[in-house]
């Protein structure tokens, strides 16, 4: 596929050589890096300590992209978070299709086919339910379409690892205001 064809507008500057996607600085990483250094942090930490380590991290950088994106297009509410997935799924992440979306209820349902953050050939790393970062963004996301300082907490309840595709979803209407809890 060609420059001009990616499903994304990368812009390259000339000087600096950095990557940027709608105004926002990107790097283009190796699905294999990626995958070995998430696989390095749970063979020292284990799957639940790594994903409390990065839930934090994630939630606030979906938030921070939601805002940018938001002042760029006006994108409020469902919209930004449709917008959110979408982007995803054209940046590689996999491809995200959304059942139930309702943020003001915290509720979303998501599948994901194909996603980046399952063992890649090379890989050693052997984990159920891969794709935790995931839950994390998408809380992010729902946490600024809401506009409450709540967040709903979101599950990978099937996984890619061992299963056709992944599953994210709420526990229902209702939020957690405890930033540390376990996922
Ligand atoms: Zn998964």
């Amino acid at each position: 596929m060609q420059n001009e064809e990616l499903p994304v507008p990368v812009e390259v500057d000339r000087y600096t050589g950095k990557w940027s996607v709608d105004g926002l600085p990107m790097v283009l990483v190796p699905q294999h890096l990626l995958v070995n250094n998430m696989d390095a942090v749970e063979q020292r930490l284990g799957r639940d300590e790594s994903a409390l380590l990065f839930r934090d991290a994630g939630r606030r950088s979906a938030f921070h992209w939601c805002a940018h994106e938001s002042a760029r297009l006006g994108l409020s509410g469902a919209a930004i978070v449709r917008h959110y997935l979408d982007r995803l799924s054209r940046r590689g992440w996999g491809r995200f299709e959304i059942d139930t979306l309702d943020p003001s209820r915290g509720a979303l349902s998501v599948r994901v086919r194909h996603s980046a953050l399952l063992p890649v050939d090379g890989s050693s790393r052997s984990v159920d339910r891969a794709c935790y970062l995931f839950e994390a963004w998408f809380e992010g996301a729902l946490q600024y379409a809401s506009g409450e300082p709540g967040i709903a907490p979101v599950h990978e309840d099937r996984c890619g690892v061992n299963a056709d595709e992944c599953r994210f979803t709420t526990d229902g209407p209702g939020r957690c205001h405890d930033k540390q809890r376990r996922p």
